[in-house]
Order: C-alpha cells, then sequence, then structure tokens
C-alpha cells in the first residue's frame, strides 16, 4: 500500500519496524533512518525482510530531512526520535509533502516543560498543504485517548472524572533503569505534578500525591500523580470532564535512586564546565546508565496501563468503568527483542500509521488521537498483540 520512514531506531523505533514488517499488505516499503545507521541496519538485519532499508539523518536539521525525504519519498513520517526533534520534522513534512505521525509532543532541550501549543500552532499549514498529522500515537499519550474516546461514544453521554494509570510491575534486575530513553524520562518525572480540576490547573510538588491503587492480575501498587501530555488534549476535547489526573507507579529502590540524582546535581539539564568541556550532567548520566534496549532479555512481569471514568451513561445514570491492556515483558522480548514498555509504545504507533494508510484516520491537519474514530483502532489492538479488557461498575478507587 505505502511506503512509511521510521525515524529513530531505539527501544520503541526497533518494535515499530518490527510490527510494520508483520503487516506487509499495508507497509509495503520500510525506511528506518536514525542519527547512527549502525543501529537501523541493527534492526533491519533482525528483521531479516527485503523490503527494508535504512539511512542516517541528523533530525535536529530540517535541510538533512529534507535531503532523505526527497530521497525516499514515503508518504508518512513515524517519529520515534526524541521530543526534542518534532518540530524540524514537522517543517520538513511540510516542506516535502510529507505526512506525520509521532508519540511524544515537543519539548525544547533547555526546558523541561512540554505543551501542544508549539505543535498545535502547525495545524493551518497541514492543513493547507493537505496533509495529516497525528500527535501522540503510543500508549500514553495515545491508546489513553483511543479508550477515552472508545468510553465516550460506546459508554458515555457525559464523562465527569478521568483517571489514567500507568503501572509497570515488572522486574529488570538491575540496581536502577529507566524504561525509555533515561533523560526524556527523568526529565518528566523530577517536573511538578498537575492535575486539572473544575476548569483550573492544580500544580502540585514533584510526586507529592501518591495512592495505592489496584491493577489486574497485580495487585496494590503505590501511584503516584505526575503531569502527562495527553491530559491536556484530553480535557480541552472532552469538556465534560471536570477532573482529570494521571498516576504512575514507581519502586522505593527507584524513588531513592532518583531522589540521590537530584541531590547530586546529576538531574540538571544545564550546561557545566568540566575540564573546559561543556557538559550537561543529565546527558552524562543517560550515558552511564542501562540502555532500556539492553533491559528486554531479564524483564519479567508485566505492565498494565488503562484509563478509569466515572460519569453518566447512555440512560442517563451514573457510571463507572475502567479500560485497560496488561502487556507481559517476556512476550514482548520473545517477539521483539524489546521489553513491554516499548511494546506498548510501538505497537499503538504501527496501528496509527495503518490507520492513516488505510484512510480511516486521514484528515488535512493536526490532530490528537481522540478526534479520530476510536473503532477501527480498537479492533486492531488485540490483533497486534494488545488485547483490552473493560470492567463495568467497579470500584474505581481514586
Ligand atoms: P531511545 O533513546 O531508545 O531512542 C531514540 C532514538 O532516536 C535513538 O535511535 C536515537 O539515536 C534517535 N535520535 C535521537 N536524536 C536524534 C537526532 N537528532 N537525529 C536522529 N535520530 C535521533 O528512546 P525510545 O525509543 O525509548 O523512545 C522514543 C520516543 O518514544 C521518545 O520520544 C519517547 O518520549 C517516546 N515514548 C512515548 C511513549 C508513549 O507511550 N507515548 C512511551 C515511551 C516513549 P542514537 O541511537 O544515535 O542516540
Amino acid at each position: 500500500m505505502a511506503k512509511v520512514l521510521i525515524i529513530g531506531a531505539g527501544g520503541v523505533g526497533t518494535v515499530v519496524a518490527h510490527k510494520c514488517a508483520q503487516n506487509p499488505e499495508v507497509f509495503t516499503e520500510i525506511v528506518i533512518a536514525s542519527r547512527t545507521k549502525s543501529k537501523c541496519d541493527a534492526v533491519a538485519k533482525a528483521i531479516g525482510k527485503p523490503n527494508i532499508t535504512t539511512d542516517s539523518v541528523d533530525a535536529d536539521s530540517v535541510p538533512q530531512l529534507v535531503e532523505l525525504f526527497r530521497r525516499h519519498k514515503p508518504e508518512l513520517v513515524i517519529n520515534v526520535a526524541l521530543p526534542y526533534q518534532d518540530l524540524t520534522i514537522m517543517d520538513a513534512c511540510l516542506e516535502c509533502g510529507v505526512n506525520y505521525l509521532d508519540t511524544a509532543n515537543y519539548e525544547p532541550k533547555d526546558e523541561a516543560h512540554f505543551e501542544y501549543s508549539w505543535q498545535w500552532a502547525y495545524k493551518e499549514r497541514f492543513e493547507q498543504a493537505g496533509l495529516t498529522a497525528i500527535l501522540g500515537c503510543g500508549f500514553d499519550p495515545g491508546v489513553s485517548g483511543v479508550f477515552t474516546a472508545y468510553a465516550a461514544k460506546h459508554w458515555f453521554k457525559a464523562m465527569e472524572t478521568l483517571d489514567i494509570v500507568d503501572c509497570n510491575a515488572g522486574n529488570h534486575g538491575k540496581a536502577f533503569a529507566t524504561n525509555f530513553n533515561p533523560e526524556i524520562n527523568i526529565r518528566e518525572i523530577t517536573q511538578n505534578g498537575r492535575y486539572y480540576q473544575d476548569g483550573k490547573w492544580i500544580t502540585t510538588g514533584p510526586l507529592e500525591i501518591h495512592k495505592t491503587l489496584t491493577y489486574p492480575n497485580i495487585g496494590g501498587r503505590d501511584s503516584y500523580l505526575l503531569y502527562h501530555e495527553e491530559l491536556e488534549s484530553l480535557v480541552k476535547n472532552y469538556p465534560t470532564i471536570k477532573r482529570a489526573r494521571f498516576w504512575m507507579t514507581f519502586g522505593q529502590e527507584y524513588l531513592t535512586h532518583l531522589r540521590v540524582i537530584q541531590n547530586i546535581g546529576m538531574a540538571r539539564i544545564d550546561e557545566v564546565d568540566y575540564n573546559g568541556t561543556k557538559i550537561v550532567p543529565l546527558q552524562f548520566l543517560k550515558a552511564v546508565l542501562p540502555d532500556p534496549q539492553d533491559l528486554g532479555k531479564n524483564y519479567h512481569g508485566e505492565t498494565s496501563i488503562g484509563c478509569r471514568i466515572s460519569g453518566i451513561d447512555k440512560d442517563g445514570k451514573p457510571l463507572n468503568y475502567y479500560i485497560y491492556n496488561n502487556c507481559s515483558h517476556e512476550e514482548a522480548f520473545k517477539e521483539t527483542g524489546m521489553q513491554a514498555v516499548s511494546y506498548t509504545t510501538g505497537v499503538p504507533a504501527m496501528i496509527g500509521a495503518m490507520m492513516f494508510l488505510k484512510g480511516l484516520w486521514r484528515k488535512p491537519g493536526v490532530y490528537n488521537v481522540e478526534e479520530f474514530d476510536p473503532d477501527p483502532f480498537m479492533e486492531q489492538l488485540p490483533v497486534q498483540g494488545l488485547p483490552w479488557h473493560e470492567i463495568i461498575g467497579g470500584d474505581l478507587e481514586v
């Protein structure tokens, strides 16, 4: 059907490439390009299909991206590099007439701050160019938005509270490691928490609010309130929501390491002078921490991510609704060589690309996933390795 270009060959890029290759009737040609070409070559070799080629690019450079796009002429770019590259890749898409999909919203390198305004500002230009940009199509953001859209379409007249709950009950056997890019991960967790209540955003201290939540097949886990990007688009697209929050589980060992990292200044994102060389401590830390891509081998246990929603059902009665997916680290590794955090991000990115290429999620402009029909995406989730389940009328605990 079409040629796709995957930018980024990390944990998520590897899963996207595997899953695209498993659906050759949709993804007839696949190009993987990243800063380090050898990583793309290793992914292509592991998959071992003739329709995959590789290339190198510095995605911070629009001219390099434009050259890459002109060389390969893809119909869609799947951006699974880092959030810093979102805008340069969107600029190159506009210049070359290429459609766009990503899994994380733009963040400037020098400020740990993320919001959609930078990317939403491209809406008119994408509309005028007749191009589609699909934002935040991993698991959270991504499936969390599709789950919410599905609940709104099939269950609720008015959703009133939304709690997105993200549990990783896996164990990789390392003293400290992050499950995706350490720099992005530590920036996300160490900033203030934030949630939406009655039309206002309420700021909390970092990891200040926490409670035990029970996850299916896992049990009770301490869960911490964080700010997460999909809250911004979901409260805008579903104005009946009065309260929206995001929770993530962390173990005590992880939090102790994180506290030490912060206390000794290794989470700093400003430049410091080290023997005449400028270094950013958090980037240096990334270089010495375990690579998230290498965690898969000894990872046991599973993730459980879902949406707990309360409100008024289609018949006007109160409804509690919980929709979730559990994903096994071992199964993810057997299939793609990556752990479940990369798997649960890469599979939805591939499905979003499939939705676009099949013409089901195609409309000129810049959109978050909940603005498309959730049904064909929900149909694909179990087919592609991410089955989902619903609990109706249970205790939401939130
Ligand atoms: P990794 O760090 O494992 O991989 C990032 C890849 O991008 C690497 O191959 C890296 O190349 C490449 N890259 C970085 N900078 C550039 C550049 N300037 N030009 C070209 N390539 C570049 O990260 P992950 O795979 O774990 O995460 C990928 C994305 O997925 C991130 O944006 C992350 O925020 C997002 N994510 C989204 C989730 C969701 O549910 N929505 C969950 C988890 C992650 P090199 O190897 O040379 O460094």
